[in-house]
């Protein structure tokens, strides 16, 4: 089976074609680096993203918040009602953590910018 898919890991967006066979990626072509074929790999069998939103600050005002590292695609909703749940402290650090395992999924959700 052949799977066409744009290369999102940098502005490039290579086309990328990926030929699967029983659920595993055989072959990936178009990419103009590594990164697309490590890209294709993932995107096609276990898709991850982070995720970029914001938080309500304690003060009202809302804080920019995302995902430390990529979470499976699955568990975007799940994180993002988290995230909306949920009140930063303020002042807040750039940087700082505001869930520590986000959705069960180990990973961290961080203020993206300092606000008082
Ligand atoms: S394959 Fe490499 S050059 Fe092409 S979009 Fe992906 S990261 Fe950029």
């Amino acid at each position: 089976m052949t799977k066409e898919l744009t290369c999102i890991c940098c502005p490039m967006g290579c086309a990328l074609t990926a030929e699967m066979e029983g659920g595993e990626v055989i072959s990936v072509s178009g990419n103009t680096c590594p990164r697309g074929e490590a890209y294709a790999k993932t995107e096609l069998t276990a898709p991850v993203r982070v995720v970029t939103t914001t938080m309500r600050g304690q003060n009202g005002k809302p804080v920019p918040v995302k995902t430390k590292e990529p979470i499976p695609k699955e568990k975007i909703f799940e994180v993002v009602a988290q995230i909306k749940a949920a009140t930063a402290p303020t002042p807040v650090k750039m940087g700082q953590t505001l869930i520590e395992n986000a959705a069960g999924t180990g990973v961290e959700v961080i203020s993206t910018r300092s606000l008082g």
